[in-house]
């Protein structure tokens, strides 16, 4: 199947798809509560778990029909006790999020918060976790799509690792592309999504739960359906207690061979990596800077200054007009910063040609 029109999404998430991912979504109908279903469902469940091998033998993937927020939400819902307490570490809009949650579904927390620019306090979260022997859990962003800051989760990991505190992960933006270190870090679970380094359509999100936590800790979850007990039960056999999205399940299974054949995370990991520092090249020789200094960001997404004689909005309009999809800032960066992700399935000559155009809104350059 062909389609009319090409969009090349910079944005972070959903992407730009194959056609092999695209094409998967076109098989037959399936009930949810048929052996069919649950076949294709363990086989997503494993092929998650052996994205990063180090989590194959102790975590197990429980898999949601919603977003990545969605995710995210389930696994701070049924992993933080009521009697727990969570510390959350915060320098950005995800983070920021992630203690809304936590305080909507009512657990202790205290929030370590650093502005969107710098990075994550860790002096502080040292300092609490020693002084108040109460806190079960850690909370933090792997990378922060806010500014494209990959976080020193390595040391966060540390200080969580040797206190012996449970580290809870957003990796909805590095699952599949950035190192994620289970044990090291003391990881009991992380959330993503389908629809972003791994390639897949919107709508299924997970979570990679240490299975020894179903077994010695009741589910703490405010919420039926974001319950990831409730998951973790019927999904051992492949089923859901509730409807879960056929057609997108088969694009994901797509994708995981994809991400498989193209040789594993790694391989895209430097893939992105490259992608992403011809972008930089390209826009640097226009004089346009990074936010941050070049060596915090991930191979996902970088942040860039907006150039005072251009609005966001007509430098947006102008790609738009050629296909490419850029991203605003959020918040407090809306009008001084705009965000470039490199995720999907774009070609060199697609980067060339996204160069081509900011030159042509820069330079005036006449249109090829
Ligand atoms: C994209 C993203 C999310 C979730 O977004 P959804 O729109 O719900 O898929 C959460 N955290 C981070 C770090 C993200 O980049």
């Amino acid at each position: 199947m062909k389609i009319n029109q090409r969009n090349i999404l910079l944005n972070p998430g959903p992407v730009t798809l194959s056609d092999r991912v695209r094409e998967s979504l076109l098989k037959e109908d399936l009930c949810h509560r048929e052996p069919e279903f649950a076949q294709l469902m363990l086989d997503i469940k494993t092929r998650l778990v052996s994205v990063y091998p180090e989590a194959i033998a102790n975590y197990e993937a429980i898999v949601l029909t919603g977003s990545g927020t969605c995710a995210v939400e389930a696994m701070l819902s049924s992993l933080i006790p009521k009697s727990g307490k969570a510390l959350i570490v915060t320098n950005g809009v995800y983070g920021e999020r992630m203690a809304k949650m936590v305080k909507i579904h009512d657990k202790n927390l205290t929030v370590v918060t650093s502005p969107w620019e710098e990075p994550m306090n860790l002096q502080a979260v040292e300092q609490y976790l020693t002084q108040d022997s109460s806190f079960t859990h850690v909370v933090a962003v792997h990378h922060e799509t806010t500014t494209g800051r990959l976080n020193d989760v390595a040391k966060l990991g540390e200080i969580c690792r040797s206190l012996n505190i449970a580290l809870l992960l957003d990796c909805v933006s590095s699952f599949g592309a950035e190192t994620i270190k289970f044990s090291d870090w003391n990881l009991e679970a992380c959330a993503a999504t389908a629809n972003k380094c791994l390639h897949g359509v919107p709508g299924l999100s997970f979570v990679l739960v240490k299975k020894s936590v179903f077994e010695f800790r009741s589910t703490a979850a405010s919420s039926l359906y974001l319950d990831l007990y409730s998951y973790h039960k019927q999904q051992l056999e492949g089923y859901s207690p509730f409807t879960q999205s056929v057609q997108v399940s088969y694009a994901l299974r797509e994708a995981l061979k994809e991400l498989e054949d193209d040789g594993g995370w790694k391989s895209r990991h430097n893939l992105y990596q490259n992608r992403s520092q011809m972008i930089q090249n390209g826009l640097q020789s226009m004089g346009i800077e990074t936010l941050l200094n070049p060596v915090n960001y991930s191979c996902v997404l970088k942040s860039y200054k907006l150039s005072l004689s251009y609005s966001y909005e007509q430098i947006h309009d102008y790609l738009k007009q050629s296909g490419f999809i850029i991203y605003a800032g959020q918040g407090g960066l809306e009008k001084t910063i705009f965000r470039i992700a490199n995720m999907g399935n774009i070609q060199e000559d697609d980067i060339v040609n996204l160069i081509q155009c900011f030159k042509e809104i820069f330079f005036q350059e006449t249109k090829r």
